[in-house]
């Protein structure tokens, strides 16, 4: 690379910046192109933040299933199932990482007889609503310290239609990588509503089966592996714009929905083969969740998944709906359990918050009839703390928050107690 090398012939300015010479201090020219100093430093920092990972390098340390299914315990609430097969997913993802890269590195002087050629283990998550499933993926992430992003599978189309490209849930992660490519490429994204993007090819009323099918085609080619030219910024894509390479091979795709009814075709392939009871016998129904831990790939087909997309999601994890038990515990035990958050808030102000046990009861049971699994948690108590949150900054006499059941039920203000009572005991 020459120094301020001057050609009449080429127009002199920096080639990734634009500014021209004379407005930058020094400008380097090389083949066809110029950087300036202002550039070369931004590269610089650039570099020094650079990637945690090495590029096509080993992953150090891989973190072992017990390390992984430990991590989610702090988070997740039951599920003990679903914890252990996606841990082990995981550890069998990045270990393919590098047997991958091993093989790479040593494919390049010999081949040997013994190779052996590991496949992608995509997940597909099954189950009720609110249950866990996206906060196992995020979490899965968080331990992982790789990018993650959440995808509905529902708004995607083919490329050309309205609603948003599959190649964009790309650009997500990429986002969320901080623009950082081979971060990207070790990243999770989980697209939830898998469910909805079936084909349902036995009822006629239903006149998106073609675009559900398209969807999935989409999906599979970045599920499989592929590489991807992302507009780094989103959005359509046009001639004039640059793009950015994302090979898709490593990055670990966790599917998620409810699969409504998949019971059923379970229940009825199970009957037929097995045992012969009725589909719509009660029991069967009552025990719906925990048939879906039967799942097989034919089942998935017969809910409309193209076979290729099924392939392409060889682990499946089913989770149960939380009964009132579990519901309890996820207010009060996960390291970021509502409780605890309110608690943490209202301390900082120096304000002792206790909730009754029937106040979380309560909670529960509304929870529990809304029928979205634990989502509900959230807005009951974001709503019932939401005066408290309010006047506690500006009221610097209360010592103590008590939240009983009836400010769960029916909007009372919880009980207070003032530093003055306190102290009179
Ligand atoms: P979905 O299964 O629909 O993906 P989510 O994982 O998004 O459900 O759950 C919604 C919220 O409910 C979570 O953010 C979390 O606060 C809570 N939650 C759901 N299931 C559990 C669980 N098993 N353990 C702890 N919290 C849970």
């Amino acid at each position: 690379m020459a120094d301020d090398t001057y050609d009449p012939k080429l127009p002199q300015r920096c080639s990734f910046c634009g500014k021209p010479h004379g407005q930058v201090k020094r400008l380097f020219s090389g083949h066809e192109s110029f950087i300036c100093n202002e550039c070369v430093m931004l590269c610089g920092d650039l570099l020094k933040s650079a990637p945690e990972i090495e590029p096509t390098g080993e992953i150090q340390d891989i973190p072992r299933p017990a390390d992984i299914k430990n991590f989610l315990d702090q988070y997740v609430i039951g599920q003990e199932g679903a914890k252990r097969t996606v841990s082990v997913a995981v550890y069998n993802h990045y270990k393919r990482i590098n047997y991958r890269h091993e093989h790479q590195t040593r494919g390049r002087l010999t081949q040997s007889a013994d190779d052996v050629e590991l496949e992608k283990s995509n997940i597909l998550m099954l189950g009720p609503t609110g249950t866990g499933k996206t906060l196992i993926a995020r979490s899965l992430a968080k331990f992982l310290k790789v990018p993650f992003t959440i995808a509905d599978a529902t708004v995607l189309t083919e490329a050309g239609y309205v609603g948003e490209d599959v190649e964009n849930i790309l650009v997500r992660l990429f986002q969320s990588s901080n623009f950082n490519p081979h971060k990207t490429e070790r990243g999770i994204i989980y697209i939830d509503e898998l469910d909805k993007i079936s084909r349902k090819d036995g009822n006629p009323s239903i006149t998106l089966d073609f675009s559900g099918e398209v969807v999935q085609q989409g999906l599979l080619k970045i599920l499989e592996g592929t590489v991807a030219n992302i507009p780094p910024r989103g959005g359509r894509k046009h001639p004039e714009q640059s793009f950015v390479q994302i090979d898709t091979t490593n990055i670990l795709f966790i599917c998620g929905g409810a699969f409504d009814g998949l019971e059923k075709i379970i229940a009825r392939r199970m009957g037929a083969k097995v045992v012969g009871f009725e589909v719509e016998n009660k029991s069967v129904e009552s025990k719906g969740a925990e048939i879906l831990e039967h799942v097989t790939p034919a089942d998935m087909i017969a809910y409309g998944l193209i076979p290729e997309l099924v392939g392409r999601l060889p682990v499946t994890a089913a989770l149960q709906p939380l009964d009132e038990e579990a519901m309890l515990t996820i207010l009060t035990e996960p390291k970021n359990a509502l409780t605890k958050q309110y608690t943490k808030l209202l301390e900082m102000e120096d304000v002792k918050l206790t909730f009754e046990p029937e106040a979380l009861k309560a909670a529960v049971t509304i929870a529990t009839e809304r029928g979205t699994g634990a989502r509900a948690l959230r807005s009951i108590f974001e709503r019932a703390m939401l005066d408290t949150l309010f006047d506690i900054p500006s009221r610097s006499e209360i010592a103590e928050v008590i939240v009983t059941e009836k400010t769960i039920t029916d909007g009372e203000p919880p009980r207070i107690i003032t530093r003055a009572e306190k102290k009179a005991g």
